[in-house]
Parts: structure tokens; C-alpha cells; sequence
């Protein structure tokens, strides 16, 4: 994807020109807008005046060009950019989940809190392997520990939308990471990245089970600060 594209390129799309700036400091580098970047790596190409920064079209912030390129070249580059203030999201954003499967199906029995309605179980089985370009340490191998992963969602309206998501979520390689546990502390493992999910069935030893009144709005919101919301679900 978006092959040919420079990073500077694919940053310019997403911003407005800025002809006087204001006097405010660019808040990825802390110097001011009105001077250069403080990101100067050894790549970086001069720039005219008028294109040093730019303005975000969407939420309006402002940056030094060469400090969003130097944060998108930082990421995985896929050609999304996301507002480091606001989180707000250019384009598609993707992650570095790890190849796998996800797996779903309804079981019949009650989630503590939804007595009304069966459960979707939904199985994510990953595993280890060697970690590949997005990843801490390209040509390490990583662990996978705990898979096949259960969650579970109540099976109504509100659960199968969550579900639906998901799978776009899953499609879009944002559900895992690989990085460092903070339960465990080990590194170089597959971790969840910012959507949580419910692993624990018919109890709640570990804060990730139910009942949990907030929890669908909750996983709704973490689902739409990775640029997943309604209209875009597609199945
Ligand atoms: P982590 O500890 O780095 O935490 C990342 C995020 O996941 C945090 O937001 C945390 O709140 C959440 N999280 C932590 N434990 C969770 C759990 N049990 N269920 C749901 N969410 C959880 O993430 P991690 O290293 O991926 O998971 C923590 C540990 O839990 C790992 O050691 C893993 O093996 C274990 N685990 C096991 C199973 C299983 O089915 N056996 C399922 C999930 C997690
Ligand atoms: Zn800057
Ligand atoms: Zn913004």
C-alpha cells in the first residue's frame, strides 16, 4: 500500500498551509512553531519557510512539517497519520498484530449481568514467531503466551455491534501488539494493544470479567480512538 509515496508526502496530505505562525511551540519537539523543528535527524532535508509547518485539516493543531514526518517514519507507516493532541485519525489507521486467527460463535449461557441474552465467545489464537518490520526488534523472535485467548460479550444488540467492530479491528492488526508485558514484564511478547477485551467468564478474579455495567461503552470508545466506528463497520 501507498507504495511510492514519500513519508513528506503522505504527511502533506493531511495538513493546510500556515502563513503567520502563531507564537505557540509545536508540542512533539517543544521549540516554537516559529522556528525550526527540533527533530532534525540526519535525513532531514532543508525546508522552504512557508511549508515548515502545517495544519492538521481535520482538527486544526499545528506542528512542524518535519516533526510529523519524523513521527509517522517513527510508526508503521501505512500511510494514516493520527494527531498526537487530539488522537484524531488521518486516513485508516493500522497496527503490527502478528499474523493469527480469530474465531467466534454463541454459546448458550448467560453472562453474570446478562441474564437476558446467550454469549458470544470469541477465540484469538496467535503464535509465537519472529518479529517482522513494525515491530521492537525486526528478525527477534517473540513469545505468545496464554493462546488461544477466550473473550466473551453478551449476545445482544449492543455485544454483536462490538463484535462487529472487532472484526474490523482484527482485519486492521490493532487488537495485539508486540512489546513488553506489564503483567509479567516480559519483552519481546504479544501484549493487547488499547482495546480491552473480557477473558474471564463467570467470574472476576482479575478486573477482566464481568458484571461490568460501562464495559460495552467502554471497549465502543477505545474501538473509536483507533479510528473504528459505526459507519465503518463492514461485514
Ligand atoms: P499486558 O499485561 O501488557 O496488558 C495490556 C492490557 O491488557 C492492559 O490494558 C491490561 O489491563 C489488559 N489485560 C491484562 N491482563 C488481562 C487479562 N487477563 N484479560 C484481559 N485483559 C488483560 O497484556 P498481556 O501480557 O497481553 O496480558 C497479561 C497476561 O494475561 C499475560 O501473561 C497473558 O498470558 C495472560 N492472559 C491469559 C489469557 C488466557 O486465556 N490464558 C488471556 C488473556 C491474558
Ligand atoms: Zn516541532
Ligand atoms: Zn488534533
Amino acid at each position: 500500500a501507498h507504495k511510492g509515496r514519500t513519508p513528506e508526502e503522505v504527511v502533506k496530505k493531511y495538513l493546510q498551509k500556515v502563513r503567520n505562525p502563531p507564537e505557540e511551540d509545536c508540542t512533539i519537539c517543544m521549540e516554537a512553531l516559529g522556528g525550526p523543528s527540533g527533530y532534525k535527524g540526519p535525513d532531514m532535508t532543508s525546508v522552504s519557510r512557508t511549508e515548515s509547518i502545517g495544519r492538521l485539516t481535520q482538527c486544526g493543531h499545528l506542528y512542524h512539517l518535519q516533526c510529523l514526518v519524523a513521527m509517522y517514519k517513527n510508526g508503521n507507516k501505512d500511510g494514516s497519520l493520527q494527531c498526537p493532541t487530539c488522537k484524531t485519525i488521518y486516513g485508516v489507521k493500522t497496527g503490527n498484530q502478528p499474523p493469527g486467527k480469530m474465531e467466534y460463535h454463541v454459546i448458550p449461557h448467560s453472562l453474570p449481568g446478562h441474564p437476558d441474552c446467550k454469549t458470544i465467545r470469541i477465540i484469538y489464537n496467535i503464535p509465537s514467531s519472529i518479529q517482522g518490520p513494525g515491530h521492537p526488534d525486526p528478525g527477534k523472535p517473540f513469545t505468545a503466551r496464554g493462546f488461544p485467548r477466550h473473550c466473551y460479550l453478551p449476545d445482544n444488540e449492543k455485544g454483536r455491534k462490538v463484535l462487529r467492530m472487532l472484526l474490523v479491528a482484527w482485519d486492521r492488526r490493532l487488537i495485539f501488539s508486540v512489546g513488553t508485558s506489564s503483567t509479567t514484564g516480559e519483552s519481546d511478547t504479544v501484549i493487547w494493544n488499547e482495546i480491552h477485551h473480557k477473558t474471564e467468564f463467570g467470574s472476576n478474579l482479575t478486573g477482566h470479567g464481568y458484571p461490568d455495567p460501562g464495559y460495552l461503552d467502554n471497549i465502543l470508545q477505545e474501538l473509536k480512538a483507533q479510528g473504528i466506528t459505526e459507519e465503518e463497520e463492514k461485514l
